[in-house]
């Protein structure tokens, strides 16, 4: 694998660097403490300059406006914008948006593309991602409770829903519901897309999270689909392919994950030395100079360089061998990043003291937010099983 940055690239990330921190960073106080719509006409302003700059969309494709960036390139960039809570959304590359473009661009059909792909990658309007239940674990996604029924050229869906993250707003659902209870485990569910407004779609509440209830973008909901009837056009993908698809979506979801977090490593770690190097610990002592903190630092640095070369590896190899052929690594630096910007945020925190707890600086939100990297997308467990099941099926003797 080369490591080589094009001139091309160190440009772009020259630029987004320039821009996170000119017109970025500034924004975090009033991102910490108010609502986010509060802050939505400013961050159309700073989407507006993106765009004027021609780096709107990196990773989306260009025949729909977006940049075309590859993986590889693309890991450069979310790990760029990933230091401020506000870089992938300013930039047009935000969750749950980038995985729900991916699919559609891949299985949706033409007239899907234009009413629901074109609009999302333009910015102009938001979507959200429904598959998590209230009453079944995430962690099994073939096993659903929502089921979507067929009458006449409908679909009819009845399900409980929660952590549908940014429903507040967006203007469709791509949701996941069981349309063949009689196929295998795997080929039950499927896609299917729910304009936001349809009869049924009922939104229960925004859930508080860490403290922390958001609004717009910001948020996660807990929806309850009632008889929520929609054409069958809105099938996304072939039936009973749904967990097909959202492997697919995943796939490469976590990895954006993982870039981010880099991000948010390399933002913390340069918050903790230069913090380190400037506070006292004693008359005349800067808190640096404790073995115990340039251990923190050391320590820091060796995860964030092997979490950031691995997710270069499995972006590669993703672009290279296709997402199949990285499941592997995929999961394996699915749990190992998550891992990795948890020791990292901690130990920035502990650096900082009393302030580190504070909103004075963005390490406090880092802490509570990222908690959940560990659960979303896969949690934990499931990841480390996966890689060791794969890495004994050589060891059995059988292909990995
Ligand atoms: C901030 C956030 C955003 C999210 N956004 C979305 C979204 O946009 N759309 C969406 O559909 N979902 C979303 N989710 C939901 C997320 O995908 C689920 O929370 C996740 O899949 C875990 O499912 P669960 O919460 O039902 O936990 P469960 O599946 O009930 O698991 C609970 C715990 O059990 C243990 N466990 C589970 N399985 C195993 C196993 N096989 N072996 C050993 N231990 C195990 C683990 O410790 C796990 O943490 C989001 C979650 C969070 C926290």
């Amino acid at each position: 694998m080369d490591f080589t940055v094009s001139e091309k690239m160190q440009t772009i990330l020259e630029m987004i660097k320039e821009f996170v921190d000119k017109e970025l960073y500034p924004l975090e106080p009033e991102f910490l403490r108010k609502n986010f719509s509060e802050l939505e006409p400013v961050l159309e302003e700073k989407r507006r300059m993106v765009r004027q700059m021609e780096l709107w969309a990196p990773l989306h494709p260009k025949e729909y406006g977006g940049m075309g960036l590859s993986l590889t390139e693309y890991a450069l960039v979310a790990e760029a914008l990933g230091g401020s809570p506000l870089g992938l959304y300013v930039f047009g590359c935000q969750a749950p948006d980038a995985g729900n473009i991916e699919i559609l661009h891949k299985y949706g059909t033409e007239e899907q593309k234009e009413k629901y792909l074109r609009p999302l990658i333009d910015g102009i309007i938001r979507s959200c991602f429904s598959m998590t239940e209230v009453e079944l674990p995430g962690s099994n996604p073939t096993w659903l409770a929502t089921n979507a029924v067929k009458d006449g050229d409908d679909y009819v869906i009845n399900g409980h829903k929660w952590y549908t993250s940014a429903a507040d707003g967006a203007a469709f659902a791509i949701v996941m519901a069981e349309t063949n209870p009689e196929a295998s485990q795997h080929l039950r569910a499927s896609m299917i897309i729910v304009p936001l407004g349809t009869p049924g779609f009922n939104v229960v509440r925004n859930i508080s999270v860490m403290g922390h209830v958001g609004d717009s973008w910001h948020s996660h909901a807990e929806i309850l689909y009632q008889n929520c009837r929609v054409s069958q056009t809105n099938l996304l993908g072939p039936e009973g392919q749904g967990f097909v698809l959202a492997q697919e979506r995943l796939g490469p979801g976590r990895i954006h994950h993982c870039m981010r977090w880099i991000g948010i490593c390399n933002r913390c770690f340069d918050l903790m030395c230069s913090y380190a190097v400037k506070r006292p610990i004693a008359p005349g002592v800067k808190m640096a100079e404790s073995p115990l903190i340039k251990g923190y630092i050391a320590d820091s640095a060796a995860e964030i360089l092997a979490a950031r070369l691995m997710v270069l590896h499995t972006a590669w190899t993703i672009e290279n061998h296709g997402v199949k052929a990285a499941m592997k690594d995929i999961s394996l630096i699915k749990f190992f990043a998550a891992d990795v910007l948890q020791k990292v945020v901690d130990r920035a925190l502990q650096i900082h003291g009393g302030l580190g707890m504070t909103d004075d600086t963005p390490i406090s939100y880092f802490y509570r937010a990222e908690r959940a990297a560990r659960i979303y997308d896969g949690v934990d467990e499931v990841h480390k099983i996966s890689v060791a099941r794969r890495i004994l099926r050589r060891y059995e003797g059988k292909k990995a």
